[in-house]
């Protein structure tokens, strides 16, 4: 809880950027008429948000990029307009995951030889960037596939290991510099994540 209550300081405005590999997000302001306009006009990946009878906020989702629509007196401020801003962020986020995730760690599978038995995409506690079930199923959480990709590679990578030893100790360390091809102690992008100044703020927008 006490964590939750942390993540209610940010907010989702045009001051808030997102460009990530497989994610980014556009904000384009234009005059209160031409959003009146464009809100009934439906376009794939569309949603609205009207409050009052008037088109407040458009968000045209293809996959790869957001683009949000708002005007100059769209009120941003309000619990109404972050709450719809916030649910759509994680719809997003979460739907690119389930695309890109598994497909990341297929590739990866395929690169080095190694095989588990699957991969669900959920959320996870705080500080848990992902795990290996004993049965070599990978979790991993929705923000990851907006993270940088040598990160997301690296815990895919460490969830991975985890298919030969089921521990933390030297010979995961050593499997795991194997594969990552440098020292995974001094390259450990779990670590790397946890101390990013976007792991709150990518937490809350998947929360
Ligand atoms: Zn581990």
């Amino acid at each position: 809880m006490e964590a939750d209550r942390a993540l209610n300081r940010f907010i989702i405005n045009p001051s808030f950027r997102l460009q990530s590999t497989y994610l980014s997000v556009d904000w384009y302001v234009v005059d209160p008429a031409t959003l009146q306009a464009e809100g009934p006009i439906a376009r794939p990946g569309q949603s609205v948000l009207t409050l009052r009878g008037k088109v407040q906020v458009i968000a045209v989702n293809s996959g790869a990029r957001v683009d949000i629509i708002y005007h100059p007196d769209t009120e941003f401020d309000t619990p109404t307009v972050q709450k719809w801003l916030r649910n759509m962020m994680r719809e997003a986020i979460t739907t690119r995951a389930c695309e890109i995730l598994p497909a990341r760690v297929r590739y990866l599978e395929n690169l080095k030889g190694l095989y588990g038995s699957g991969v669900k995409v959920r959320k996870l506690p705080k500080n848990i960037l992902g795990c290996c079930t004993g049965r070599n199923e990978i979790h991993l959480p929705p923000f990851l596939v907006i993270f940088r990709q040598d990160w997301m590679d690296g815990v895919i990578l460490h969830e991975m290991a985890h298919y030969v030893h089921k521990h933390h100790r030297k010979p995961f360390w050593d499997f795991l510099s194997q594969l990552l091809g440098t020292d995974a102690r001094a390259a450990d992008a779990k670590n790397d994540i946890a101390l990013s100044p976007y792991f709150d703020y990518y937490r809350f927008l998947t929360s």
